[in-house]
């Protein structure tokens, strides 16, 4: 698990960093989703990041009862 440190938002190979659900998401991403204002550009990006790994989780909690 360790050995596929790939960051899920800005997709580069980072050692710092941690699993949220299943995805991985290194310290500067986390800062940058935390610090980054709605009126930039970025924070869009960020969103939907977030949503997707949210949507993941909901899909894989539907599929235990399965
Ligand atoms: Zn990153």
């Amino acid at each position: 698990m360790d050995e596929n440190k790939i960051c899920f938002v800005c997709g580069q190979e980072k050692l710092d960093g941690i699993y949220v659900f299943d995805k991985y998401i290194c310290t500067d991403c986390q800062y940058d989703i935390i610090n980054t204002s709605p009126e930039d550009e970025k924070y869009e990006y960020y969103k939907e990041c977030m949503k997707a790994i949210w949507d993941d989780h909901i899909k894989e909690e539907d599929n235990v009862n399965v």
